[in-house]
Protein backbone atom coordinates (compact mmCIF):
# COMPACT_ATOMS: atom_id res chain seq x y z
CA UNK A 1 0.00 0.00 0.00
CA UNK A 2 1.35 3.34 -1.54
CA UNK A 3 2.11 6.50 1.29
CA UNK A 4 1.47 4.96 4.35
CA UNK A 5 1.85 7.19 7.49
CA UNK A 6 3.06 6.06 10.92
CA UNK A 7 2.58 8.45 13.61
CA UNK A 8 3.45 7.78 16.91
CA UNK A 9 1.90 9.96 20.69
CA UNK A 10 3.96 9.15 23.91
CA UNK A 11 2.20 9.28 26.96
CA UNK A 12 2.39 12.79 27.77
CA UNK A 13 0.42 13.71 24.43
CA UNK A 14 -2.96 11.44 25.21
CA UNK A 15 -2.10 12.19 29.14
CA UNK A 16 -6.10 13.37 29.45
CA UNK A 17 -9.30 13.37 27.71
CA UNK A 18 -8.77 16.51 26.34
CA UNK A 19 -5.56 15.81 25.03
CA UNK A 20 -6.28 12.21 23.57
CA UNK A 21 -9.31 14.56 21.74
CA UNK A 22 -6.78 17.15 20.04
CA UNK A 23 -4.16 13.95 18.91
CA UNK A 24 -7.67 12.74 17.39
CA UNK A 25 -8.56 15.48 15.44
CA UNK A 26 -4.41 15.74 14.31
CA UNK A 27 -4.44 11.88 13.36
CA UNK A 28 -7.94 12.55 11.02
CA UNK A 29 -6.75 15.83 9.20
CA UNK A 30 -3.55 13.67 8.41
CA UNK A 31 -5.82 10.53 7.26
CA UNK A 32 -7.81 13.67 5.39
CA UNK A 33 -5.14 13.96 2.91
CA UNK A 34 -6.02 10.40 1.59
CA UNK A 35 -3.08 8.61 3.29
CA UNK A 36 -3.27 5.36 4.70
CA UNK A 37 -2.67 6.37 8.78
CA UNK A 38 -1.19 3.71 11.47
CA UNK A 39 -1.61 5.38 14.92
CA UNK A 40 0.77 4.16 18.00
CA UNK A 41 -0.07 5.12 21.51
CA UNK A 42 1.79 4.79 24.72
CA UNK A 43 -0.02 4.53 28.61
CA UNK A 44 -1.37 7.70 29.16
CA UNK A 45 0.23 10.30 31.06
CA UNK A 46 2.55 8.52 34.38
CA UNK A 47 -0.21 5.17 34.00
CA UNK A 48 2.87 3.07 33.52
CA UNK A 49 5.16 4.54 36.30
CA UNK A 50 1.97 4.15 38.61
CA UNK A 51 1.61 0.46 37.13
CA UNK A 52 5.16 -0.18 38.21
CA UNK A 53 4.60 1.24 41.59
CA UNK A 54 1.47 -0.81 42.59
CA UNK A 55 3.11 -3.82 41.70
CA UNK A 56 6.23 -3.01 44.30
CA UNK A 57 3.20 -2.52 47.09
CA UNK A 58 2.36 -6.17 46.30
CA UNK A 59 6.04 -7.47 46.17
CA UNK A 60 9.42 -6.45 46.08
CA UNK A 61 10.48 -8.40 42.94
CA UNK A 62 7.31 -9.24 41.32
CA UNK A 63 8.09 -11.60 38.15
CA UNK A 64 8.58 -10.39 34.94
CA UNK A 65 5.60 -12.24 33.00
CA UNK A 66 3.73 -10.91 35.36
CA UNK A 67 4.84 -7.48 35.11
CA UNK A 68 4.01 -7.07 31.57
CA UNK A 69 0.63 -8.59 31.34
CA UNK A 70 0.27 -5.71 34.33
CA UNK A 71 2.20 -2.87 32.14
CA UNK A 72 0.32 -3.80 29.04
CA UNK A 73 -2.91 -2.67 30.15
CA UNK A 74 -2.06 0.83 29.77
CA UNK A 75 -1.71 1.14 26.08
CA UNK A 76 -4.50 -0.98 25.90
CA UNK A 77 -6.99 1.93 27.45
CA UNK A 78 -5.32 4.74 25.90
CA UNK A 79 -5.82 3.12 22.11
CA UNK A 80 -9.44 2.48 23.08
CA UNK A 81 -9.83 5.74 23.96
CA UNK A 82 -8.44 7.18 20.90
CA UNK A 83 -10.26 5.48 18.72
CA UNK A 84 -13.28 6.34 20.56
CA UNK A 85 -11.90 9.92 20.20
CA UNK A 86 -11.74 9.65 16.23
CA UNK A 87 -15.23 8.14 16.09
CA UNK A 88 -16.47 10.81 17.65
CA UNK A 89 -14.84 13.30 14.64
CA UNK A 90 -16.39 11.14 11.87
CA UNK A 91 -13.53 9.31 10.87
CA UNK A 92 -13.41 5.25 11.32
CA UNK A 93 -10.87 3.90 13.17
CA UNK A 94 -9.95 0.60 14.73
CA UNK A 95 -8.23 -0.23 18.07
CA UNK A 96 -6.03 -3.40 18.31
CA UNK A 97 -3.18 -4.52 20.95
CA UNK A 98 0.11 -6.30 20.00
CA UNK A 99 -0.83 -9.51 20.00
CA UNK A 100 -4.01 -8.52 17.57
CA UNK A 101 -1.51 -6.73 15.11
CA UNK A 102 1.24 -9.67 15.24
CA UNK A 103 3.72 -8.46 16.86
CA UNK A 104 5.77 -11.60 17.43
CA UNK A 105 8.44 -11.17 20.09
CA UNK A 106 11.14 -13.09 22.11
CA UNK A 107 10.34 -14.22 25.34
CA UNK A 108 12.39 -11.98 27.39
CA UNK A 109 9.71 -10.44 29.67
CA UNK A 110 9.94 -6.69 30.05
CA UNK A 111 13.29 -6.06 27.48
CA UNK A 112 11.47 -7.92 24.73
CA UNK A 113 12.83 -7.60 21.59
CA UNK A 114 10.74 -7.84 17.97
CA UNK A 115 11.10 -10.32 15.81
CA UNK A 116 8.13 -10.23 13.26
CA UNK A 117 5.53 -8.06 12.72
CA UNK A 118 2.37 -9.90 10.15
CA UNK A 119 1.04 -6.99 8.71
CA UNK A 120 -2.12 -8.49 7.20
CA UNK A 121 -4.68 -7.54 9.74
CA UNK A 122 -3.24 -3.83 9.28
CA UNK A 123 -3.75 -3.85 5.91
CA UNK A 124 -6.93 -5.16 5.77
CA UNK A 125 -8.29 -2.29 7.85
CA UNK A 126 -6.53 0.47 6.03
CA UNK A 127 -8.21 -0.96 3.01
CA UNK A 128 -11.52 -0.64 4.61
CA UNK A 129 -10.67 3.42 4.99
CA UNK A 130 -10.49 2.85 8.84
CA UNK A 131 -7.55 4.64 10.98
CA UNK A 132 -5.43 1.84 12.80
CA UNK A 133 -4.48 2.70 16.12
CA UNK A 134 -1.80 0.35 17.46
CA UNK A 135 -1.21 -0.41 21.38
CA UNK A 136 2.24 0.80 21.36
CA UNK A 137 5.13 -1.17 23.75
CA UNK A 138 3.84 -4.65 23.73
CA UNK A 139 3.67 -7.91 21.91
CA UNK A 140 3.14 -11.52 21.98
CA UNK A 141 6.02 -14.70 22.09
CA UNK A 142 5.39 -17.88 21.04
CA UNK A 143 3.09 -18.92 24.56
CA UNK A 144 1.17 -16.15 23.17
CA UNK A 145 1.84 -14.53 26.51
CA UNK A 146 2.29 -10.94 26.66
CA UNK A 147 5.50 -9.13 26.36
CA UNK A 148 6.76 -5.98 26.66
CA UNK A 149 9.54 -4.04 24.88
CA UNK A 150 11.37 -2.18 27.94
CA UNK A 151 10.68 1.85 28.63
CA UNK A 152 9.76 3.80 26.36
CA UNK A 153 9.21 1.24 23.69
CA UNK A 154 6.46 2.65 21.92
CA UNK A 155 9.20 4.76 19.80
CA UNK A 156 10.38 0.68 18.51
CA UNK A 157 6.38 -0.28 17.86
CA UNK A 158 6.25 2.60 15.92
CA UNK A 159 9.51 2.43 13.91
CA UNK A 160 8.40 -1.68 13.42
CA UNK A 161 5.51 -0.74 12.11
CA UNK A 162 7.04 1.60 9.57
CA UNK A 163 9.45 -0.43 8.49
CA UNK A 164 7.23 -3.43 8.24
CA UNK A 165 4.83 -1.64 6.42
CA UNK A 166 7.11 0.16 4.34
CA UNK A 167 5.45 3.32 5.00
CA UNK A 168 6.35 7.05 3.66
CA UNK A 169 6.83 8.82 7.25
CA UNK A 170 7.37 7.74 10.61
CA UNK A 171 6.40 10.81 13.22
CA UNK A 172 7.36 10.82 16.75
CA UNK A 173 5.25 12.98 18.25
CA UNK A 174 6.38 14.17 22.15
CA UNK A 175 6.50 17.23 24.27
CA UNK A 176 9.44 18.55 22.85
CA UNK A 177 9.76 19.88 19.07
CA UNK A 178 12.58 17.85 18.39
CA UNK A 179 16.03 16.86 19.51
CA UNK A 180 17.84 19.23 21.55
CA UNK A 181 21.85 19.88 22.30
CA UNK A 182 20.62 18.71 25.81
CA UNK A 183 17.68 17.90 27.76
CA UNK A 184 15.84 21.53 27.30
CA UNK A 185 14.16 20.96 31.20
CA UNK A 186 18.12 21.14 32.17
CA UNK A 187 19.08 23.76 29.78
CA UNK A 188 17.12 26.17 28.81
CA UNK A 189 19.28 27.61 25.87
CA UNK A 190 19.58 24.54 24.11
CA UNK A 191 18.82 24.32 20.85
CA UNK A 192 17.07 21.93 18.44
CA UNK A 193 18.75 20.20 15.72
CA UNK A 194 17.52 19.92 12.31
CA UNK A 195 18.81 16.19 12.07
CA UNK A 196 21.32 13.82 13.48
CA UNK A 197 22.85 11.00 12.13
CA UNK A 198 21.31 7.13 13.29
CA UNK A 199 25.14 6.89 14.94
CA UNK A 200 24.93 9.59 16.71
CA UNK A 201 21.16 9.32 18.03
CA UNK A 202 21.80 5.98 19.20
CA UNK A 203 24.77 7.40 22.00
CA UNK A 204 22.14 10.43 22.53
CA UNK A 205 19.67 7.94 23.38
CA UNK A 206 21.58 5.31 25.03
CA UNK A 207 23.80 7.73 27.01
CA UNK A 208 19.76 8.99 28.62
CA UNK A 209 18.46 11.69 25.92
CA UNK A 210 15.26 9.70 26.65
CA UNK A 211 13.37 11.22 23.93
CA UNK A 212 13.63 8.52 21.61
CA UNK A 213 13.98 4.77 22.97
CA UNK A 214 17.65 3.61 22.04
CA UNK A 215 16.42 0.03 20.95
CA UNK A 216 14.16 2.10 18.19
CA UNK A 217 17.07 4.29 16.99
CA UNK A 218 19.25 0.76 16.20
CA UNK A 219 15.84 -0.52 14.22
CA UNK A 220 15.26 2.20 12.11
CA UNK A 221 18.90 2.78 11.18
CA UNK A 222 18.99 -1.38 10.43
CA UNK A 223 16.11 -0.51 8.19
CA UNK A 224 16.37 2.67 7.10
CA UNK A 225 13.22 4.35 8.21
CA UNK A 226 13.89 7.82 8.92
CA UNK A 227 12.36 9.15 11.98
CA UNK A 228 10.78 12.63 12.44
CA UNK A 229 10.32 13.74 15.86
CA UNK A 230 8.15 16.40 16.70
CA UNK A 231 5.67 18.23 18.71
CA UNK A 232 2.22 16.94 19.36
CA UNK A 233 1.51 20.47 20.71
CA UNK A 234 2.88 23.20 18.67
CA UNK A 235 3.58 23.06 14.72
CA UNK A 236 7.24 22.81 13.61
CA UNK A 237 10.46 21.39 11.88
CA UNK A 238 11.31 19.08 14.38
CA UNK A 239 13.88 17.32 13.80
CA UNK A 240 14.49 14.37 11.30
CA UNK A 241 17.11 11.14 12.37
CA UNK A 242 18.63 9.88 9.35
CA UNK A 243 21.85 8.04 7.83
CA UNK A 244 24.73 10.85 6.93
CA UNK A 245 27.00 10.48 4.30
CA UNK A 246 30.55 11.23 5.00
CA UNK A 247 30.36 13.73 2.31
CA UNK A 248 28.43 16.15 4.87
CA UNK A 249 29.59 18.35 7.68
CA UNK A 250 29.86 16.19 10.89
CA UNK A 251 29.82 18.41 13.53
CA UNK A 252 32.56 17.91 16.69
CA UNK A 253 29.56 17.55 19.58
CA UNK A 254 25.57 17.73 18.85
CA UNK A 255 24.61 17.18 22.37
CA UNK A 256 25.65 16.62 26.60
CA UNK A 257 23.49 14.22 27.65
CA UNK A 258 23.12 12.98 31.07
CA UNK A 259 21.92 9.71 32.83
CA UNK A 260 21.00 9.58 36.71
CA UNK A 261 20.42 5.41 36.52
CA UNK A 262 23.81 4.76 37.50
CA UNK A 263 25.60 3.30 40.48
CA UNK A 264 28.85 3.05 41.17
CA UNK A 265 30.87 -0.25 42.83
CA UNK A 266 34.53 -1.07 44.21
CA UNK A 267 35.98 -4.27 44.45
CA UNK A 268 38.88 -2.98 47.33
CA UNK A 269 42.62 -4.92 46.89
CA UNK A 270 41.52 -7.85 44.72
CA UNK A 271 44.72 -10.05 44.02
CA UNK A 272 46.58 -8.62 40.81
CA UNK A 273 46.84 -11.98 38.94
CA UNK A 274 45.11 -13.78 35.53
CA UNK A 275 41.60 -14.62 35.64
CA UNK A 276 40.47 -12.48 38.21
CA UNK A 277 38.45 -9.93 36.01
CA UNK A 278 37.27 -12.76 34.45
CA UNK A 279 35.85 -14.34 37.48
CA UNK A 280 33.65 -11.17 38.64
CA UNK A 281 32.22 -10.23 35.26
CA UNK A 282 31.26 -13.64 34.57
CA UNK A 283 29.41 -14.09 37.17
CA UNK A 284 27.51 -10.97 36.37
CA UNK A 285 27.39 -11.27 33.24
CA UNK A 286 25.28 -15.07 33.50
CA UNK A 287 22.63 -13.23 35.32
CA UNK A 288 22.59 -11.02 32.79
CA UNK A 289 23.73 -7.33 34.47
CA UNK A 290 25.42 -5.29 32.51
CA UNK A 291 28.55 -3.76 33.05
CA UNK A 292 29.45 -0.28 31.92
CA UNK A 293 32.57 1.93 32.84
CA UNK A 294 35.44 0.11 34.17
CA UNK A 295 38.72 0.70 35.38
CA UNK A 296 41.11 -1.21 37.34
CA UNK A 297 43.95 0.63 39.31
CA UNK A 298 47.26 -0.92 40.43
CA UNK A 299 48.04 -0.70 44.37
CA UNK A 300 51.30 -1.82 45.85
CA UNK A 301 51.63 -5.57 47.47
CA UNK A 302 50.13 -7.32 44.02
CA UNK A 303 46.56 -5.97 44.67
CA UNK A 304 44.29 -3.86 42.75
CA UNK A 305 41.04 -2.30 43.03
CA UNK A 306 38.45 -2.97 40.39
CA UNK A 307 35.66 -0.17 39.88
CA UNK A 308 32.83 -0.56 37.57
CA UNK A 309 29.20 0.71 37.02
CA UNK A 310 26.35 -1.12 36.64
CA UNK A 311 22.38 1.02 36.76
CA UNK A 312 20.81 1.45 40.08
CA UNK A 313 18.39 -0.71 39.35
CA UNK A 314 20.74 -3.32 38.79
CA UNK A 315 22.65 -2.75 42.14
CA UNK A 316 21.31 -4.66 44.48
CA UNK A 317 21.51 -8.09 42.51
CA UNK A 318 24.70 -6.70 41.50
CA UNK A 319 25.85 -6.19 45.31
CA UNK A 320 24.71 -9.99 46.14
CA UNK A 321 27.23 -11.73 43.53
CA UNK A 322 30.30 -9.00 43.67
CA UNK A 323 30.04 -9.82 47.68
CA UNK A 324 30.27 -13.54 47.17
CA UNK A 325 32.96 -13.12 44.44
CA UNK A 326 34.57 -10.54 46.47
CA UNK A 327 35.21 -13.08 49.47
CA UNK A 328 36.05 -16.14 47.09
CA UNK A 329 38.98 -13.90 45.81
CA UNK A 330 40.16 -12.60 49.45
CA UNK A 331 38.91 -9.23 48.30
CA UNK A 332 39.15 -6.36 51.86
CA UNK A 333 35.79 -4.86 50.59
CA UNK A 334 32.94 -4.48 48.22
CA UNK A 335 32.09 -0.62 48.47
CA UNK A 336 28.51 0.68 46.33
CA UNK A 337 27.80 4.60 45.78
CA UNK A 338 24.39 4.95 43.87
CA UNK A 339 24.65 8.56 44.19
CA UNK A 340 26.41 9.26 40.67
CA UNK A 341 25.33 10.19 37.26
CA UNK A 342 27.16 9.86 33.99
CA UNK A 343 27.82 13.05 31.75
CA UNK A 344 28.99 12.52 28.28
CA UNK A 345 28.78 14.51 25.44
CA UNK A 346 28.31 12.62 21.55
CA UNK A 347 29.27 14.04 18.29
CA UNK A 348 30.52 12.44 14.98
CA UNK A 349 32.98 14.77 14.58
CA UNK A 350 35.19 14.54 17.66
CA UNK A 351 37.45 11.83 16.64
CA UNK A 352 39.12 14.28 14.24
CA UNK A 353 39.02 17.16 16.29
CA UNK A 354 41.67 17.04 18.68
CA UNK A 355 41.05 18.45 22.30
CA UNK A 356 37.64 17.28 22.79
CA UNK A 357 38.37 15.83 25.52
CA UNK A 358 40.08 18.54 27.30
CA UNK A 359 37.82 20.74 26.63
CA UNK A 360 35.07 18.63 28.76
CA UNK A 361 37.36 17.89 31.45
CA UNK A 362 38.50 22.26 31.47
CA UNK A 363 34.69 22.21 31.68
CA UNK A 364 34.12 20.20 35.10
CA UNK A 365 37.42 21.10 36.84
CA UNK A 366 35.86 24.90 36.33
CA UNK A 367 33.13 24.04 38.21
CA UNK A 368 35.18 22.31 41.16
CA UNK A 369 33.25 18.85 39.71
CA UNK A 370 35.31 15.77 40.44
CA UNK A 371 35.32 12.83 37.96
CA UNK A 372 35.79 9.63 39.05
CA UNK A 373 35.71 7.43 35.91
CA UNK A 374 36.23 8.65 32.05
CA UNK A 375 35.30 6.36 29.09
CA UNK A 376 35.48 7.57 25.49
CA UNK A 377 34.29 5.51 22.33
CA UNK A 378 34.85 7.35 19.03
CA UNK A 379 32.33 9.26 18.94
CA UNK A 380 31.37 9.93 22.82
CA UNK A 381 33.05 10.93 26.10
CA UNK A 382 31.76 9.76 29.38
CA UNK A 383 32.49 11.17 32.64
CA UNK A 384 30.75 9.70 35.95
CA UNK A 385 30.91 12.21 38.50
CA UNK A 386 28.37 12.76 41.69
CA UNK A 387 24.57 13.33 41.29
CA UNK A 388 24.12 16.22 42.67
CA UNK A 389 26.60 18.41 40.22
CA UNK A 390 24.54 16.62 37.07
CA UNK A 391 22.75 19.13 36.29
CA UNK A 392 25.19 22.35 37.08
CA UNK A 393 27.61 19.99 35.35
CA UNK A 394 25.75 19.76 31.48
CA UNK A 395 25.03 23.10 31.83
CA UNK A 396 28.89 23.81 31.83
CA UNK A 397 29.71 21.31 29.11
CA UNK A 398 27.05 22.47 26.75
CA UNK A 399 28.48 26.27 27.61
CA UNK A 400 32.10 24.98 26.73
CA UNK A 401 30.96 23.73 23.42
CA UNK A 402 28.87 27.21 22.41
CA UNK A 403 26.15 24.51 22.24
CA UNK A 404 23.67 27.12 22.53
CA UNK A 405 24.68 28.82 19.25
CA UNK A 406 24.77 25.43 17.53
CA UNK A 407 22.12 25.99 14.90
CA UNK A 408 24.01 28.94 13.13
CA UNK A 409 26.21 27.01 12.03
CA UNK A 410 23.83 24.71 9.87
CA UNK A 411 21.09 27.22 9.65
CA UNK A 412 20.07 27.64 5.84
CA UNK A 413 22.46 31.00 4.53
CA UNK A 414 20.86 34.34 5.06
CA UNK A 415 17.74 35.06 2.39
CA UNK A 416 20.27 36.57 -0.44
CA UNK A 417 17.93 34.82 -2.97
CA UNK A 418 14.76 37.04 -1.73
CA UNK A 419 17.01 40.18 -1.09
P1 LIG B 1 7.04 10.48 25.33
O1 LIG B 1 6.12 10.26 26.49
O2 LIG B 1 6.42 11.33 24.26
O3 LIG B 1 7.63 9.21 24.80
P2 LIG B 1 9.49 11.05 26.75
O4 LIG B 1 9.27 11.61 28.13
O5 LIG B 1 9.83 9.61 26.65
O6 LIG B 1 8.20 11.41 25.88
O7 LIG B 1 10.61 11.90 26.00
C1 LIG B 1 10.50 13.32 25.91
C2 LIG B 1 11.38 13.99 26.95
O8 LIG B 1 12.75 13.71 26.68
C3 LIG B 1 11.33 15.49 26.97
O9 LIG B 1 10.29 15.96 27.76
C4 LIG B 1 12.70 15.92 27.47
O10 LIG B 1 12.68 16.40 28.79
C5 LIG B 1 13.52 14.63 27.42
N1 LIG B 1 14.83 14.80 26.80
C6 LIG B 1 16.00 14.40 27.34
N2 LIG B 1 17.02 14.71 26.55
C7 LIG B 1 16.50 15.33 25.45
C8 LIG B 1 17.07 15.88 24.27
N3 LIG B 1 18.39 15.84 24.04
N4 LIG B 1 16.23 16.43 23.35
C9 LIG B 1 14.90 16.46 23.57
N5 LIG B 1 14.30 15.95 24.68
C10 LIG B 1 15.09 15.38 25.61
N1 LIG C 1 4.30 3.30 28.44
C1 LIG C 1 5.63 2.79 28.29
C2 LIG C 1 6.59 3.55 29.19
O1 LIG C 1 6.18 4.44 29.91
C3 LIG C 1 6.10 2.80 26.86
C4 LIG C 1 6.30 4.17 26.25
O2 LIG C 1 5.83 5.18 26.78
O3 LIG C 1 6.94 4.23 25.19
O4 LIG C 1 7.75 3.24 29.20
MG1 LIG D 1 9.24 8.00 25.44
Amino acid sequence: MEGIVVQKYGGSSVADAERIRRVARRVVATHQTGRPVVVVVSAMGDTTDHLIELARQISPSPPKREMDMLLSTGEQVSIALLAMAIQEEGAEAISLTGAQVGIRTDSQHMRARIQEVRTERILHELSQGRIVIVAGFQGIDDLNDITTLGRGGSDTTAVALAAALKAERCEIYTDVDGVYTADPRVVPEARRLEWVAYGEMLELASLGAVVLQPRAVEYAAQHGVVLWVRSSFVEGPGTVVREVSPMEHARVVVGVTHDRNVAKVVVVDVPDRPGVAHQLFNALAQEEINVDMIVQTTKAQQATDLLFTVTRDDLPRAKQIVEAVARDLGATAVQEDPSVAKVSIVGAGMMSHPGVAARMFGALAEGGINIHVISTSEIKISCLIDEERVEEAVRRVHQAFRLDQLDSEEAPAPQEATS
